[in-house]
């Protein structure tokens, strides 16, 4: 029956073997994601957000992995699985402790680093996200600029005054507002206009068709002349090569974010670079 309900109204679907099979497979993991969030078997993991044309990185994304024994699992295989189950809620409440100790020992080194992070429609449905966070900051007396939260388009469409109203909350505490996955959701362009938004992140589906796709690039520019029409600034995901970092600033955008200078790492690695006063590779078009 769920299976034909998945599938759209008055539909049927055949009983097959196959159907136990997912069912069991899905039972295990929904219960080896509650034992594992039980267990605080979450870390964080960070990615850096570089300023091309210093070389210094301003700040990271939070990215969640979950250590098993193991394995470090990465987040396309459990996040969506805990959003559906509610968990995301009290996972991400651990990350953000995480991330303020972490923050603590940064800014003993760079005063205005800054960690940006994910929230999913569940955040926007009940629970009180702004004053965890408000919180939060208080308890660990930091200052609300060093947040950043990225939503994306596609959580927005399903509760979208609840975000509207949650967005503008957290605007108002000081934290930084980013667009995630900019132009890959089926959102309209109004978002940009009902919610207080600081950055778009161009998506790496676009930044990978740079030098390739004059359709990406025509997005990529357009992207940014709006951003900036806009009184917001851009970081552009998924930067792998030299070639997509001179484009992108010779267009403009200095906040790159990619495998070119970093893959996402602990926190630990961070604080190393942090102590080296790491410079990256500066942009020949700065
Ligand atoms: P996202 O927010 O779009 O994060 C960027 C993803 O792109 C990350 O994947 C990152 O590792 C990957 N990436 C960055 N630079 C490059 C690059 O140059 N090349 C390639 N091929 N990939 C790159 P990751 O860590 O696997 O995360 C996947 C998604 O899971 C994230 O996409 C985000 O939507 C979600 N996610 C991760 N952590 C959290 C979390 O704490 N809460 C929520 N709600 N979602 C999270
Ligand atoms: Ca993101
Ligand atoms: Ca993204």
């Amino acid at each position: 029956m769920y299976h034909a309900k998945q599938a759209g109204k008055a539909n049927f679907k055949f009983y097959t073997a196959q159907m136990n099979v997912e069912a069991m497979e899905r039972l295990s993991k929904e219960s080896a994601l509650k034992l594992a969030v039980k267990n605080d078997e979450f870390i964080n993991h960070y990615q850096p957000i570089i300023d091309a044309c210093s070389g210094k990185a301003v700040g990271v994304e939070m990215l969640m992995r979950w250590q098993t024994p193991t394995d470090l699992v990465a987040p396309n295989h459990f996040i969506s699985l805990s959003e559906e189950l509610n968990l995301i809620i009290s996972m991400t409440e651990m990350a953000l402790e995480r991330v303020c100790k972490d923050l603590k020992e940064w800014h003993t080194i760079r005063p205005e680093f800054y960690v940006s992070i994910n929230l999913s429609v569940q955040h926007f449905v009940e629970a009180d996200i702004v004053s965890f966070i408000s919180d939060l900051l208080s308890r660990y007396q930091l200052p609300a600029d060093i947040l950043r939260v990225e939503i994306t388009e596609s959580s927005l469409i399903s509760q979208p005054e609840n975000a509207i109203t949650t967005m503008r909350k957290l605007s108002s505490l000081g934290l930084t507002l980013a667009l995630d996955d900019f132009g890959t959701g089926f959102s309209s362009l109004s978002y940009l206009k009902k919610l207080p938004l600081d950055i778009i992140k161009i998506d790496r589906s676009f930044v990978s068709g740079i030098g390739i796709n004059e359709a990406d690039e025509a997005i990529v520019d357009t992207t940014l002349v709006l951003a900036k029409r806009l009184n917001m600034h851009c970081i552009a995901e998924g930067v792998e090569t030299v070639e997509q970092l001179n484009y992108l600033v010779a267009q403009q955008c200095h906040y790159i974010q990619g495998y070119l200078y970093s893959k996402p790492r602990s926190a630990k690695k961070i604080m190393e670079n942090l102590l080296l006063d790491k410079t990256e590779l500066i942009s020949s078009n700065c």
